[in-house]
């Protein structure tokens, strides 16, 4: 079967009829799911490289099924993208950060931005960006709160309407953050093409930082990135190693499971209010 890059179709071949149904089966219950409240979002710190301070979270969706466990979002967002669910669900997952953002500022914690995902069809969907900046005005939040992730994927939906939607946000004064940097076919020319504020580099780089050539091509898009007055968020890491590394480069900030997982809301606030040594 031929699956494409993460945010787009799946398709399936006949072969696979099983497979088509239990993702019908899931996609039955994920829309159950929806309404009954068993989606979670989490949140996964991003932290200031030099200081190790939480300047930032992932907002990263969880499918707390009844009798499976969690279903990974790798799983759950093709299906909620083939069913149209993804809409509603984007903007639950918006309006549940926003208002987790007014909590923890009442609660008097450190001032965080939370980074939102939104896939190819989602940025593209009329109403997607005008409603977030409903929301952020809604909850009398600045723009600066809150970061826009996404892929590369994104410009191969009608450039017109792309153009459009990254205008709204920039003179709302959104950033937007280039995810999974280094694995599509033309990540440089969409540096050239629109102005995101953070590049993502992906995590496959950063696990892969003992092979010689991978380090090579991970200084030279942190080097770029100072040149084009980027910020780098370098994903996936694991070790301490990997961390040095990436601070003696000056990457500006860091996120991975040597820091912390996702996390629930409740437990991310615990982090911000009494920070692991470090
Ligand atoms: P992503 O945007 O690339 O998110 C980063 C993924 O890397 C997350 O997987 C995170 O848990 C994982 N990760 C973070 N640090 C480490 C690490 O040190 N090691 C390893 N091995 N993994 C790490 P997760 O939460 O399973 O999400 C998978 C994908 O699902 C995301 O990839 C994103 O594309 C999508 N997704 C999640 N939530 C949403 C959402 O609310 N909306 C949309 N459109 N997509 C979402
Ligand atoms: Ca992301
Ligand atoms: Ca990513
Ligand atoms: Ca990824």
């Amino acid at each position: 079967a031929k699956r494409h890059a993460r945010g787009q179709h799946v398709f399936f071949e006949p072969g696979q009829q099983q497979d088509l149904l239990e993702q019908q089966f899931l996609q039955h219950q994920l829309a159950q799911a929806v309404q009954e409240n068993l989606l979670e979002v989490y949140y996964q710190p991003i932290l200031d490289a030099q200081t190790g301070v939480i300047r930032k979270a992932e907002a990263l969706l969880r499918w707390k099924h009844p009798n499976r466990g969690f279903i990974s979002p790798a799983v759950f967002i093709p299906l909620a993208e083939e069913s149209g669910l993804i809409h509603p669900m984007g903007r639950w997952v918006c309006e549940t950060v926003m208002q987790q953002l007014k909590t923890w500022d009442a609660q008097g914690l450190p001032e965080v931005a939370v980074s939102i995902n939104l896939s190819a069809r989602q940025f593209v969907q009329p109403g997607t960006i005008q409603n977030l900046l409903e929301q952020l005005e809604r909850h009398n939040l600045d723009a600066s709160r809150i970061i826009v992730e996404i892929t590369e994927s994104v410009f191969m939906q009608d450039h017109g309407v792309v153009e459009e939607q990254l205008s709204l946000l920039e003179e709302a004064g959104v950033k937007i953050a280039l995810d999974d940097f280094g694995t599509g076919y033309s990540s440089l020319s969409y540096l050239t093409r629109f102005n995101p504020h953070y590049i993502k580099i992906d995590r496959s780089f950063v696990q892969q930082l003992d092979s010689q050539n991978t380090s090579t091509i991970m200084e030279a898009i942190i080097s770029m990135g100072h040149h084009l007055n980027k910020e780098v968020v370098a994903e996936g890491v694991e070790t301490p190693g990997q961390q040095e590394w990436l601070q003696s480069r000056n990457c500006q900030y860091l996120q991975g499971y040597l820091f912390s997982r996702p996390i629930p809301a409740e437990a991310f606030a615990d982090l911000l209010k009494d920070p692991p040594d470090g």
